[in-house]
C-alpha cells in the first residue's frame, strides 16, 4: 500500500473544500463570500502567493490577484478562475461584483482592515454600485478545523521534525550557551530535517525568562539547574507543529521538581479526559482544575491549547471563555504551564488529533526533565 496522493487527489481535495464551503454558506445564508485571509485563502484554492481574493458563490470561483502572481495563480489553483487585478481593493472590487450581478458579499471582518473597509465603502457609493457589505467571522476557519487525511500527514511530519529538534537540543544544548544560540541549534535542526523554515520565532527562555509564556531569546546564558523553556515548531506542506519542553541541565530545584509535575499531571488528565463533542472551555478546565488545586491557578495564565494547521494558531481554540465545540479530526496542542514570576516557568505542550472521540496524542519528543 501507498500513500502517494496524486494531483488529482489533490485538486480534488480542492473542490470537495469549496462544496463544504457553499454547503456552510447557504447554511449561514451567506450568498457570496470576499476570502483574504491568506491561509484561508490557500486552502481554498492552493494558491501560495502573499497577495490574493477569492470571490466565491455558488456558481463562480474566482481567485483576483496581480500581475506577479498571475501565472503562479493559474498553476496552483487549477478550480478557479484567475482574474487580473490592479490597485486596491477599493479600486477593482466594486466593478468586479457588480459586473457579476452580486449585491450581497460577505467579507471577513477580522481580517479586512477597518481603513481597507472604510475605503470600499466610499468607492461603493461613489460609483453608485448595488452593494451592500456584510462582516462575517470564522466560515473558512471552521472548515480548516477539521483535517482531512492529507493534512493529517503533512502535520505528523512536521509533529516528526519538531520531535527530533528537541531530542538533538538535549544533547546540544550545554550550561553556559546563550538562549540564542541553543535558539539557533534549534533552528539549523529543523531545517536540516526538512522543515519549510520555522512555524514561528523559537522560543529558548532560562530561568526566570522562562516565567514570560512568550519569551524572546536573549544574549543570557543557560545555568545549571534553572528550567529551561523550549517553544518551536516545523512546518511541512504548508502545515505547522507545536512543541514545548521545559529541561534543567542539572538537578532541577525542589520549587522547580514540584511544579514540573503539576504541569505533568494536568497536561496527563487533559489528554485522558478529552473528548470529542465536549465543549472547549470544558477541556481546559481537566487541565486547569488540577493547577488550581495544587495552589497555582494565578500562574496558569493561558489556554490550554489551540488549534493547529495551515496557522499556527487556528481554531478550536481551547480556553475558559472559547465558545468552541471539539469534534473528530481537530488536531489541537495541550499546554498547560505554570510561571513564577522573577524564578521561571514551567510548560509542556504536545499535539494531539480527536479521533473515534479520544485524543490521539502526535507528539513523541520525552517529557523527561
Ligand atoms: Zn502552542
Amino acid at each position: 500500500m501507498t500513500n502517494r496522493i496524486s494531483e488529482d487527489d489533490k485538486s480534488n481535495s480542492k473542490t470537495e473544500r469549496l462544496g463544504r464551503l457553499r454547503k456552510l454558506m447557504a447554511e449561514k445564508g451567506q450568498g457570496a463570500l470576499l476570502v483574504s485571509q491568506p491561509e484561508n485563502v490557500r486552502y481554498l484554492s492552493g494558491f501560495t502567493g502573499s497577495s490574493g481574493w477569492l470571490l466565491i458563490s455558488g456558481r463562480n470561483a474566482i481567485l483576483a490577484t496581480d500581475f506577479r502572481y498571475v501565472g503562479q495563480a493559474k498553476g496552483e489553483a487549477p478550480y478557479f478562475q484567475v482574474i487580473r487585478i490592479k490597485g486596491e481593493v477599493r479600486d477593482w472590487l466594486p466593478g468586479t461584483v457588480s459586473d457579476l450581478g452580486w449585491h450581497k458579499l460577505g467579507f471577513e471582518a477580522n481580517f479586512v482592515s477597518y481603513e481597507a473597509y472604510r475605503k470600499l465603502s466610499e468607492a461603493i457609493k461613489t460609483n453608485q454600485v448595488n452593494l451592500e457589505l456584510i462582516p462575517t467571522t470564522g466560515i473558512v476557519e471552521q472548515l480548516r478545523s477539521i483535517k482531512e487525511p492529507e493534512e493529517l500527514g503533512f502535520i505528523t511530519k512536521a509533529v516528526e521534525l519538531a520531535d527530533a529538534a528537541v531530542e538533538q537540543a538535549r544533547d546540544v544544548i550545554r550550561v553556559g550557551m546563550t538562549e540564542k544560540q541553543a535558539a539557533w541549534e534549534i533552528e539549523k535542526s529543523l531545517r536540516q530535517g526538512g522543515s519549510e523554515g520555522i512555524a514561528f520565532e523559537i522560543i529558548v527562555a532560562s530561568g526566570p525568562n522562562s516565567a514570560l509564556p512568550h519569551a524572546r531569546p536573549t544574549e543570557k546564558a543557560i545555568c545549571s539547574g534553572e528550567p529551561l523553556l523550549i517553544d518551536m515548531g516545523a512546518k511541512v506542506g504548508g502545515y505547522c507543529s507545536d512543541l514545548s519542553r521545559t529541561l534543567f541541565l542539572g538537578q532541577a530545584n525542589k520549587t522547580f521538581q514540584e511544579i514540573y509535575h503539576i504541569v505533568l499531571n494536568a497536561q496527563a488528565a487533559a489528554i485522558e479526559g478529552i473528548k470529542s463533542e465536549m465543549p472547549a472551555s470544558q477541556a481546559d478546565r481537566l487541565a486547569r482544575s488540577i493547577i488550581e488545586q495544587a495552589g497555582h491557578g494565578d500562574a496558569f495564565g493561558h489556554g490550554l491549547g489551540h488549534g493547529v494547521g495551515l496557522a499556527i494558531h487556528e481554531s478550536p481554540m481551547l480556553n475558559p471563555s472559547s465558545s468552541d465545540s471539539l469534534a473528530d479530526g481537530m488536531v489541537f496542542t495541550i499546554e498547560p504551564g505554570i510561571y513564577l514570576a522573577g524564578q521561571g516557568g514551567v510548560r509542556i505542550e504536545d499535539m494531539v488529533v480527536l479521533e473515534n472521540g479520544r485524543a490521539r496524542v502526535l507528539t513523541k519528543a520525552s517529557k523527561d526533565t
